[in-house]
């Protein structure tokens, strides 16, 4: 069965998209994701082997062991407040990731944007792009 480090989580939710048994459940409202672990008697390795930060290990079964969950608060987008991800998986991309990458060439925090701003702006300033190029050829 899976032991589980609740003090090296991110909540990222990998394990839990490759346990092949649905033995990682989770739950989330608007503000929090709780994930939960069964006691899992199979021993496929796949949650261990895909969880970025280490926090998860194979430990032989034991039925008294209580089943654990962690439960995080979501973090609000800075521009449209709707909540997107935990704060250990925004840490852990702003510690992995070089300085330079962190900003967009407007200077912009991508990290603390949402998905979906995210795509907003980067389709404007593609649109931007487009229509200055265009009226750089029509002169
Ligand atoms: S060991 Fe395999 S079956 Fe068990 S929780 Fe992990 S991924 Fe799922
Ligand atoms: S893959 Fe690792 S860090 Fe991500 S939710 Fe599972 S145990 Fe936590």
């Amino acid at each position: 069965m899976i032991k589980v480090d609740k003090s090296l989580c991110l909540g990222c939710m990998s394990c839990s998209n490759v346990c092949p048994s649905q033995n990682i459940t989770r739950s989330e409202s608007s503000e929090k994701r709780i994930i939960h672990w069964k006691r899992c008697k199979e021993e496929c390795d796949l949650c261990v082997e895909f969880c970025p930060a280490r926090a998860l290990t194979l430990v032989p079964f034991d039925e008294n062991v209580p089943e654990p969950d962690v439960s995080f608060d979501l973090v609000a987008c800075r521009i449209c407040g709707s909540r997107y991800a935990t704060e250990p998986m925004l840490r852990r991309i702003e510690f992995v990731l070089p300085l330079n990458l962190q900003k967009d060439s407007t200077n912009l925090e991508w990290i603390r944007i949402c998905p979906n701003c995210r795509r907003d702006i980067e389709a404007e300033n593609v649109t931007k792009q487009i229509v200055m190029e265009r009226g750089k050829k029509s002169r």
